[in-house]
């Protein structure tokens, strides 16, 4: 909040948009997306440095089985989608939120995912996000 009490733009965007997604998971992404459907603007906001939640953060190599219309997908492919599906398509702006660092692209560690699925291996090139500040 301003000393007027008026709330102050996200730095470096002062456009209004009519929805603001906290969270660049799966879930945030496929909600701007459905926004965009929807012909309703939209920003995500994050603390983290890439798109993708636990997806990027945990487990970027893991294969999932239970994506609709995709019998295996690698997590950090099904990312890589989701940004172009949403992202790309409805040029969404994605902001840090306030008190994380700047966004930059970094390489997230692979892990073990869960013990129902085996984890991936697939070399497909990480791809950062587009990102606004
Ligand atoms: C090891 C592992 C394997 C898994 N495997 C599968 C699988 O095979 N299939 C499956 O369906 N599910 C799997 N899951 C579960 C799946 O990852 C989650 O259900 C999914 O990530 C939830 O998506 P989400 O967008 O709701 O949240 P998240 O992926 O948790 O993303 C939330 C995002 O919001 C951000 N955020 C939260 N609060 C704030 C805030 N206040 N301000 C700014 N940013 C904020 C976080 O930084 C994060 O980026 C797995 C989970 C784990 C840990």
């Amino acid at each position: 909040m301003t000393e007027n009490g008026s709330r102050r733009p996200l730095e470096g965007d002062s456009e209004v948009r009519d929805i603001t997604v906290i969270g660049a998971g799966p879930v945030g992404l496929i909600t701007s997306f459905w926004a965009g459907m929807r012909e309703a603007s939209s920003r995500i906001v994050d603390s983290l440095p890439e798109l993708g939640g636990q997806l990027t953060t945990l487990y970027p190599e893991k294969w999932i089985y239970d994506v609709p219309g995709f019998p295996r997908i690698i997590a950090k492919d099904l990312v890589e989608l989701l940004r172009e599906q949403t992202i790309e398509q409805f040029d969404v702006p994605v902001h840090p939120s306030a008190g994380s660092s700047a966004r930059s692209p970094t390489a997230a560690t692979s892990s073990p995912g869960r013990s129902s699925s085996p984890a991936g291996t697939a070399p497909s090139s990480r791809r950062s996000c587009r990102a606004t500040t």
